[in-house]
């Protein structure tokens, strides 16, 4: 038997390798990167002045894809009719409504039944019980489970050739655990970076992990 080159069989997994990273970047034309939020809690500026004492304020602990958010170092438990979950992370800055975002699994542990919502559309949402250090409110609505959905800018809105508002299907790439999300809607503003939001559920469903990308299908695309 010849004796096997190394250095040649080396240089030929490089070329390889290259090869297939370069045909992979020429498909990664349509790839939106997954952000997977936890469950968190967004408060009024009010809100976090009856969880913390009047005299605290909301720290930065670390900067989120999103330009101007961030999550803070402060948490907060949240409390239903069956249990409670600790360590709930407050997300800055403060906003005009107190809205607390959990998943399936979350919602079954705290005996509650969020709808599936839109970030901000709160009306005739659970009502959810949030304490601090300082303090409890109990928020007869404000409960919700976030709908998957896309943050996009204008330029990214051109070129996928999509709206504010469309729904579109995000297909995994995800070889093991072959997952499509199918009403995922379209967020569109000048302020936001491209990034797709999922919960914890729907990440741990499709077996998510940091780095990972979907492909954006758009009604009558190829599959
Ligand atoms: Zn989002």
């Amino acid at each position: 038997m010849g004796k096997v080159d190394i250095n040649r069989l080396v240089d030929e997994i490089v070329k390889e390798i290259t090869t297939l990273g370069k045909m992979e970047k020429s498909k990664n034309e349509t790839l939106v990167p997954i952000g997977v939020s936890s469950r968190h809690c967004h408060l009024t500026v009010e809100d976090f002045a009856v969880l913390f004492g009047k005299d605290a304020s909301l720290t930065k602990k670390v900067d989120l894809k999103q330009p101007g958010h961030y999550a803070a170092n402060e948490t907060v438990t949240l409390a239903g009719p069956k249990g409670c979950i600790q360590n709930v992370r407050i997300l800055g800055p403060f906003r005009k409504n107190t809205q607390v975002e959990v998943s399936i699994s979350d919602a079954i542990k705290l005996g509650l039944q969020p709808p599936i919502r839109e970030s901000g559309k709160i009306i005739d949402s659970s009502p959810i019980t949030i304490i601090g250090p300082k303090g409890s409110i109990y928020l007869e609505e404000g409960l919700i489970i976030a709908q998957a959905h896309i943050h996009m800018s204008l330029e990214d809105a051109e070129y996928f050739n999509v709206k504010d508002g469309d729904y579109v299907r995000i297909k995994m790439m995800n070889e093991n655990r072959p997952i499509s999300f199918d009403k995922v809607k379209v967020r569109v503003s000048s302020g936001f970076v491209l990034e797709m939001h999922i919960d914890t559920d729907e990440a741990n469903a499709a077996n998510v992990k940091p780095g990972a990308f979907g492909k954006l299908i758009k009604p009558g695309d190829p599959v």
